[in-house]
């Protein structure tokens, strides 16, 4: 996979946008963001997903309460954040609309992106975004989050992001135009990597003192291989290219210079080993032969096949699901809490809004479903 046909084929593409694209001395860059507006827009007509992660909050508030040029304290941070975000929206929807776009502001702490629950609800918000033809703008929430629990820097933001939608291609914009092994400013032998297909150690430690730039943004060449490896485990390739020319998408697409990260594995399977292996289930579903026989075969667990409910769990809790023998058939992530799950058992789908007064769905989805591995079938 190269850089071109990994965009070409990408279903869904995360953006990051850094601050120093998108802000200059007079605020807003208009111009950048006009053509990347049409970069986005003619992705969209292609059919493919996109969602954009940008920065430019900070530095475009610290201009506006024209705050000192030194390093800001967190306070002044958060208060620049709260005051520039107004105008970084504005300034997308301002790029967006004469493409017929709109845009939607989604801010994210690190508790949206790790916390399951929250997890899930974040992600079914940007899940309908994408579904509505909405480009999702997606930011870290400065304004409430601390020193200490703050992504703050908005390249592993977007890998996380990337991760909860299942994207397929993490473009991070930046002012090199990808990996070389060593910092082509300083050594010109520095070669130019543009296809990096496993984040080996050597890679790593290549291209990871290269780029250390401070600008108006935070991440340097080091998070972005920190975002590239959150990503390339989710089943996401990562693109590193220019940010900082007309339309930069359609530069990757004509074959410009660029690197791309290939994924250890596809989002699908990364999803699934997530909900297999790295969390443990806090309880349990017993289902009917018929039910069992679904699972097996892909299909939703729907609440008329669940015969009891063992544990206490909340919603978006991983649960085992068991069949009429006690054998677990699989595991997956429950969409109601534990005593409304048992509320409903054997309940038809249509009669589930009149039990509870709400209905979120199937017990399990089938998104949501991995089999254990040796299930009998
Ligand atoms: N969230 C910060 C902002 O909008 C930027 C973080 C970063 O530069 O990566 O200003």
């Amino acid at each position: 996979m190269d850089a071109v046909s990994g965009l070409a084929a990408a279903k869904r593409i995360v953006v990051k946008v850094g601050s120093a694209l998108l802000v200059g001395e007079d605020g807003a860059d208009r111009h950048w963001l006009a053509a990347f507006a049409a970069d986005v827009a003619r992705l969209r007509a292609r059919g493919q997903h996109v969602l954009v992660v940008s920065s430019g909050a900070v530095a475009l508030g610290r201009r506006r309460l024209a705050l000192p040029k030194r390093t800001l304290t967190l306070p002044e941070k958060q208060a620049a954040a709260a005051a520039g975000q107004s105008g970084l929206m504005r300034a997308w929807e301002e790029a967006l609309e004469p493409h017929g776009l709109a845009a939607a502001q989604v801010l994210l702490t690190r508790d949206d992106t790790e916390v399951r629950r929250r997890w899930l609800n974040a992600r079914a918000t940007v899940e309908t975004l994408l579904a509505l033809g909405v480009v999702p703008v997606v930011n870290e929430n400065d304004t409430v989050v601390t020193e200490e629990i703050r992504y703050g820097d908005n390249d592993r933001l977007a890998a996380r992001v990337a991760q909860m939608i299942g994207a397929d291609l993490l473009v991070l914009l930046s002012d090199v135009d990808g990996l070389y092994t060593a910092d082509p400013r300083r050594n010109p032998a520095a070669e130019h990597l543009a296809r990096v297909s496993r984040l080996t150690p050597e890679i790593e430690a290549m291209a990871g003192g290269a780029n250390a730039v401070d600008g108006v943004g935070t991440g340097g060449m080091a998070t972005k291989l920190a975002a590239a490896r959150i990503a390339s485990a989710a089943g996401c390739a990562t693109v590193v290219t220019l940010g900082r020319r007309p339309a930069p998408l359609l530069a990757v697409e004509e074959g410009q210079r660029a690197t791309i990260i290939e994924p250890s594995t596809t989002p699908a399977a990364a999803y699934k080993a997530w909900i297999a292996g790295s969390l443990a289930p806090t309880g349990a579903l017993l289902v009917d032969a018929g039910a069992a026989d679904a699972v097996r075969r892909g299909k939703s667990l729907l609440a008329a096949g669940v015969r009891r409910t063992e544990g206490h769990f909340d919603k978006g809790d991983a649960v085992v699901i068991r069949d009429e023998a006690g054998v677990e058939i699989a595991r997956g992530l429950v969409r109601y809490e534990a005593e409304d799950a048992q509320r409903i058992c054997g309940l038809k789908s249509d009669a589930i809004e009149g039990a509870l007064g709400y209905t979120s769905g199937p017990l399990v989805h089938a998104d949501d479903l991995a089999l254990a591995a040796h299930a009998p079938a």
